[in-house]
């Protein structure tokens, strides 16, 4: 049976969906073998263990998330050769894709970044070009490193919680040229994680700096903030709030676009979201060639009243 290990970088208090689906999805593949470059609580732990999961690796080491990527993919080789794994699952953030590429150099691996879909035989569905095109690939070494995308795979049901057991292995730190001297804890927004929203609501330009029509459409909804390029760069919303070609990759269950003209870097990051709204004033926007619904209109009109008729309906 082929040994998964499945990488989860920073441990919260329990396990997010984007981590249940790569367990889930690891499990559907063989044996998972989790590693865990941060220290876990006993509830996110137990949550591992619902998925079957017997074993986590530890670095013996806590410099290892000090030294940022190349400290962590010096562990995962390290995991790798422990477990013997034929296929290594990360998540699709920037930092794991770095880590599966310093990996991939380390292990003499192939890596498949932004994998959507995986058949039995390892054969990995992702799109490519900003989205312009849908590519099927398979690596072709012993190791696979692939990164998944959210809301791509399905959470199964976890069984009860159990704890797994910790396997400490030793870690030859790589001379690194960063070191990471403190850490601060972002402000909680309340609002779900931009990767795992099932609802967005994004802004751009069209915003003009006021983003709170949005913030109250996305609360009515349970959703996140997301925004274009140009309404980060203007400092109207944190730089992590970008989606797109140099931002985040979002596949939500709606996706509402308000003031975004819908430019090809934006449509790489959002233009596998299930249902898009448009929301613009000029009639010939691009975006309304990849919205299913399309409203011609003042976003500072539209999505106020949009806000009150949720509400009012109790959606
Ligand atoms: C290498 C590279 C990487 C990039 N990466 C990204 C990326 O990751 N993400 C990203 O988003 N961009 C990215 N960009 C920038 C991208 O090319 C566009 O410049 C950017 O997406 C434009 O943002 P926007 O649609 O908000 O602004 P604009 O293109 O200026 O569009 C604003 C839209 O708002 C509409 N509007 C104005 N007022 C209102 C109103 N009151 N009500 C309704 N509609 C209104 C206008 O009609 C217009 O369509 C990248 C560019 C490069 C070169």
């Amino acid at each position: 049976m082929t040994t998964v290990l499945v990488f989860l970088d920073h441990p919260g208090a329990s396990l997010a969906k984007s981590e249940r689906e790569i367990l889930s999805l690891g499990a559907s593949l063989g044996e998972v073998v989790v590693a865990l470059a941060d220290e876990a609580g006993p509830a996110y732990l137990d949550g591992v263990g619902s998925y079957g999961v017997r074993e986590y690796y530890r670095p013996e080491t806590a410099a290892v998330s000090e030294v940022l990527v190349a400290g962590k993919a010096a562990f995962l080789a390290a995991a790798v050769r422990a477990s013997g794994a034929g296929v290594v699952l990360l998540g699709n953030a920037y930092e794991s894709k770095e880590i599966a590429a310093r990996l991939g150099v380390r292990l003499e691996a192939g890596v498949i970044t932004d994998v959507v879909a995986l058949d039995s035989d390892l054969t990995a569905t992702k799109s490519d070009f900003a989205g312009s095109y849908t590519v099927e690939c398979r690596v072709t070494t012993d190791v696979s490193i692939l990164t998944v995308k959210p809301n791509s795979f399905e959470a199964v049901e976890a069984g009860p919680p159990s704890s797994p057991r910790e396997v400490p292995i030793p870690v030859e730190l790589p001379l690194a040229a960063a070191r990471v001297t403190g850490r601060v804890d972002k402000p909680v927004s309340g609002r779900p994680d931009l990767s795992e929203a099932r609802v967005i609501v994004a802004g751009g330009r069209g915003v003009n700096g006021n983003f709170g029509p949005l913030e109250e459409l996305a609360d009515a909804l349970g959703g996140a903030v997301g925004a274009s390029r140009a309404a980060t760069d203007a400092g109207w919303i944190e730089h992590s709030a970008q989606i797109g070609q140099t931002g985040k990759t979002v596949s939500p269950q709606l996706y509402i676009s308000a003031g975004i003209s819908g430019a090809i870097q934006q449509k790489a990051g959002m233009q596998t979201s299930k249902v898009i709204v448009a929301i613009n004033k000029d009639a010939d926007s691009p975006v309304f060639e990849i919205a299913d619904f399309g409203i011609v209109g003042d976003l500072f009109t539209v999505l106020p009243q949009a806000t009150d008729e949720i509400r009012k309906r109790g959606l």
